[in-house]
């Protein structure tokens, strides 16, 4: 174990510094950790959204603290949230892709529920395996539904009719803050389905964007020049891989299922529809235009939803008088391309991808207004929630408590690189596994599969257009890097090189099946 007595001072000295005079233990925050699906940051106000507008969220970067570099260590639902669970990476916690958690292991709920914490899950699992070190939980099976949800408990299952995932799960997180004991503080974690695939908004929201013309992103023309083949053979393309399904066209009628099954799962080269008053059919670039407005307007769409259910918890906090030593989290499990470099969906270690949002506010111990550039990732969030809590921190995580950072300042040795691996190969849209590694200024990235490189100096390439490798004058920076990406691999005991088809593959499926559904 890392030193209880450590992190109990340096707790005491974060309520100290906020002149709070509460007993460590006593004053011991409740803890609600607000994630998303899917959900990118700049699609988020306070992150200087173009594209959309958050007021709930915003208020809480407002009263809080909002981090810019936060990233995901593997950029894909399942593992993400196995690694906030656990503070380890992908290659510790067993899950690399979809495959089963093993809910034996340590777990940030599991500590914080023996450490006297009263803790609750609702919403979105996808872990395979049943939730473990909550007093209470209720998850949707899978990946879930937008409408009429139904959601399981350790004893059984719900059907919410006539009702919409992401009030539903609202619901439940209010209703578990106001049933809760008294004499301890609670953990909840309060996991949203939306914006997840298929984006489908609720009938206060589906009309939100209609008729506006939602700004393409400067690289949604992007061409792959200088890029691997493996940007080149993805299938995640705003143009050419959206189905019927996710563009909500209408399937003709008579369609038997296994008929309306593939007409859904089809993506369509040509699109008749109607545009400004006009009956065409569309095709090449005007065809992907529409094709961006038709999934921004539902993806935001469902984000508004999620915005109001934020809003929904701040009032029920300040009603309650929680708001003060309640420490507020909102993050999503990944980031998203939003039509960037002409894609959906994340799993690349581009930037729009691998950065998640991140979110915190808590009154009684951290300044209101704050933004860190500090390099945070996924497995920092158990050992903060630990610390928070005055409870020791597992020596098998392996991230780091972002309590300093809160506080005000990155502790001098803090990290400045951070090693990503992507292992799903080919996955549902055909991205090859690749790892690498991001530093304050620079990325390489290596497909293994294909033997390939990309490198991209991110100050003065933001948006990752400029493939260095292999450049003229590139080989020095190359090297460095080469070198630092060896170092980080050793420091998180990443020992695998290649060996990526002998991991466990997705085969224990969603809990639905587990229960032989
Ligand atoms: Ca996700």
């Amino acid at each position: 174990m890392k030193t209880a007595t450590a992190g109990l001072a340096l707790l005491m000295t974060g309520f100290h510094l906020a002149a709070t005079a509460q007993p460590a233990r006593a004053g011991r925050p409740n803890i609600i950790f607000i994630m998303t699906d899917d959900h990118a940051a700049h699609a988020i106000g306070a992150y200087g959204s173009k594209v959309n507008q958050t007021p709930h969220l915003d208020r809480l970067a407002r009263e809080g603290a909002l981090f810019t570099s936060v990233f995901a260590t593997n950029s894909i639902c399942t593992p993400s949230r196995a690694a906030i669970l656990t503070g380890q990476y992908s290659h510790i916690n067993g899950v690399t892709m979809f495959n089963r958690f093993d809910s034996s292991r340590h777990t940030v709920a599991r500590v914080l529920q023996q450490g006297g914490y009263y803790t609750g899950m609702v919403g979105k699992w996808h872990l395979g395996s049943d939730p473990v070190g909550f007093d209470q939980w209720e998850i949707l099976p899978g990946q879930g539904v937008y409408r009429n949800p139904v959601l399981y408990t350790a004893t059984g299952e719900q059907t919410y009719t006539g009702r919409y995932v992401t009030d539903v799960i609202t619901d439940l997180a209010v209703d578990f803050i106001d049933q809760r004991p008294r004499n301890k503080p609670f953990f909840l974690m309060m996991h949203h389905k939306a914006p997840h695939r298929p984006w489908e908004p609720n009938d206060q929201h589906k009309s939100h964007f209609a008729g506006q013309r939602i700004p393409e992103p400067v690289t949604f023309w992007d061409s792959y020049a200088t890029r691997t083949d493996a940007l080149h053979e993805n299938q995640q393309r705003v143009a050419g891989d959206m189905t019927n399904r996710d563009l909500k066209l209408t399937p003709p009628d008579g369609l038997a299922a296994a008929e309306l099954s593939r007409w859904l799962s089809t993506k369509p080269d040509a699109v008749t529809t109607e545009l400004d008053g006009r009956i065409v059919t569309l095709t090449g670039e005007a065809l992907a235009r529409w094709k961006y407005q038709r999934y921004m307007q539902d993806y935001l769409a469902t984000v508004q939803s999620v915005d109001d259910s934020v809003g929904r918890v701040l009032d029920y906090l300040d009603k309650a008088g929680l708001a003060r030593n309640t420490l507020v989290i909102y993050t999503s499990d990944q980031g998203f391309f939003l039509g960037d470099h002409g894609l959906f969906d994340k799993r690349f270690m581009y930037e729009e991808s691998i950065r998640m949002p991140f979110l915190v506010r808590w009154p009684a111990a951290i300044k209101a207004g704050m933004t860190s550039r500090a390099m945070a990732l996924n497995i920092d969030f158990a050992p903060t929630f630990l610390e928070a809590a005055g409870l020791a921190v597992p020596a098998d995580m392996q991230g780091r408590s972002l309590l300093p950072v809160l506080r005000g300042a990155a502790p001098k040795d803090w990290r400045t690189a951070m090693y990503y691996r992507y292992y799903h190969d080919p996955g549902d849209h055909n991205t090859r596994a690749h790892y690498g590694v991001r530093t304050t200024t620079h990325k390489l990235i290596y497909f293994w599969t294909k033997d390939q490189w990309e490198l991209f100096d991110l100050v003065k390439d933001p948006y990752e257009l400029h493939n260095l490798y292999g450049q003229p004058g590139q080989a020095a920076l190359t090297a460095t890097l080469k070198t630092e990406l060896a170092r980080l691999k050793r420091a998180v005991d990443d020992r695998d090189q290649l060996a990526d088809q002998q991991l466990p593959n997705g085969v224990d499926g969603p809990i639905a099946r587990l229960r032989g559904k």
